[in-house]
C-alpha cells in the first residue's frame, strides 16, 4: 500500500527475498502502481517465481501482510505534528479499507511517524495489538549495529545492539545490552581501543541523524527501511519467531503503565505478528528515556486526537 520509494523499494527486496507468491501493489495513483508493477515482474527471471500486479483493496483480500507505506515524508511537511495529521488522514482512508477487505491479515506501518500511525492503526483497525506492526526502531537499531561495526572493525552481523522507543529524535540506544559475540560491548577492545564515552555520544548523534543526514544528500531514505519490512516479514510469514526491535501499542509494560502509546521494544515476532514483548532491567537512565520518549509519542498522539 504506496508504491513510492519505500513501497516500491520493499517490493523490490521482497520479489528477491523469496518470500512471497503473490505481491498485490496499491496506491492512490492506479498509473504508478502500475509501472511499478511492470518493472517489478521483468525482474522474475532472475528472482523467485512471484506474481505481481496493481491491484484494488479488495485484492488485499486472504493476504498474509499488509504493508502500509502510503503518505507523506517528513521534508514534505512543515513539522512533525503536521505531517501526522496529514497521513493520519490519509490511514483514516486506507486502514478501514484494507480491514474491510482483509480482517484476518497482519498490518506492518512504515509511514511515518511511524509509532503515532501504529497506535492510530490500531485504534482504527480494531485489530488485537500483536497484528499491528510498526517497523519502528529496527532501521535506528540496524544504523547503530552498522556503526558500531564500523568503529570496532568487526562484522555487524556480529554486533547485538538495540534502540528502543521512538523511531525519531526521543529515541534510546540500549547500551547496557549491547555486545559484540557474546562481550558487554564496555569490555570489547577493537578497532584501535575500546569504545568511549565520546564515541558512543558520536554513534548516538549519527544514528538518530542518520535519515536527516541522507534526505539532505538524496531527497529520500528507502533501502534499509525496505530491507527492515522484508527482516519483519520473514518473521511473520516464516511464523520465526524472531526478535526484533518492532513498534506496537503498550500494554501494561512495567514502567509504562496506563500510557496510551506504540513504540519499540525488543519484541517476539511470527505468524500472529508481536506475540509478546520482552521486559528488561532497565539502567535508571535508559528508563527514564524510554519513559520520555513515551510521553513525546503520547503527546503527538493525543495532539491528532486519536489518543
Ligand atoms: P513517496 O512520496 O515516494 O511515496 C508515497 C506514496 O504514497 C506515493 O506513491 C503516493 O501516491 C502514495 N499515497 C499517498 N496517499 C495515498 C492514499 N490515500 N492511498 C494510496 N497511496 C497513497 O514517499 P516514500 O519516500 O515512499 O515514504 C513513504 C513514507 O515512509 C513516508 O511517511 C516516509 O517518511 C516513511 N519512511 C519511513 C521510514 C521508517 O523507518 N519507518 C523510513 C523511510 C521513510
Amino acid at each position: 500500500m504506496g508504491t513510492g520509494n519505500v513501497g516500491a523499494t520493499f517490493a523490490y527486496a521482497l520479489l528477491f527475498s523469496g518470500l512471497a507468491a503473490e505481491i498485490v501493489l496499491i496506491n492512490r495513483d492506479r498509473e504508478t502502481a502500475d509501472g511499478e508493477a511492470m518493472d517489478l515482474s521483468h525482474s522474475i527471471p532472475f528472482a523467485a517465481p512471484a506474481r505481481i500486479w496493481a491491484g484494488t483493496y479488495e485484492e488485499c483480500a486472504g493476504a498474509a501482510l499488509t504493508v502500509l507505506a502510503a503518505g507523506a515524508a517528513q521534508g514534505e511537511a512543515p513539522d512533525r505534528l503536521s505531517l501526522a495529521m496529514q497521513n493520519g488522514s490519509i490511514f483514516g482512508e486506507i486502514v478501514p479499507l484494507v480491514v474491510r477487505h482483509n480482517p484476518g491479515g497482519i498490518l506492518l506501518v512504515a509511514t511515518n511517524p511511524v509509532d503515532v500511525l501504529t497506535y492510530a492503526t490500531w485504534k482504527m483497525s480494531g485489530l488485537p495489538r500483536g497484528r499491528v506492526i510498526g517497523s519502528g526502531t529496527i532501521l535506528d537499531s540496524a544504523r547503530l549495529c552498522s556503526l558500531l561495526g564500523e568503529r570496532l572493525e568487526v562484522d555487524p552481523h556480529d554486533v547485538s545492539a538495540v534502540v528502543v522507543g521512538e523511531h525519531g529524535d526521543s529515541q534510546v540506544p540500549l547500551w547496557s545490552a549491547a555486545h559484540v559475540g557474546g562481550v558487554p560491548i564496555r569490555d570489547v577492545e577493537l578497532g584501535g581501543g575500546p569504545l568511549t564515552r565520546d564515541d558512543m555520544v558520536d554513534i548516538e548523534r549519527r544514528t538518530r541523524g542518520a535519515g536527516q543526514a541522507i534526505a539532505e544528500r538524496k531527497g529520500a531514505t528507502y533501502y534499509a527501511v525496505a530491507a527492515g519490512l522484508v527482516r519483519i516479514a520473514r518473521a511473520v510469514l516464516r511464523n520465526e519467531r524472531s526478535v526484533l526491535s518492532v513498534s506496537t501499542v503498550m500494554a501494561d509494560y512495567p514502567g509504562l503503565e496506563g500510557r496510551n502509546v506504540a513504540l519499540s521494544l525488543p519484541s517476539v515476532v511470527g505468524r500472529d505478528g508481536v506475540e509478546s514483548v520482552l521486559r528488561f532491567t532497565f539502567e535508571p537512565s535508559e528508563r527514564e528515556a524510554l519513559q520520555h520518549s513515551a510521553s513525546v509519542i503520547e503527546r503527538a498522539i493525543s495532539m491528532i486526537g486519536i489518543g
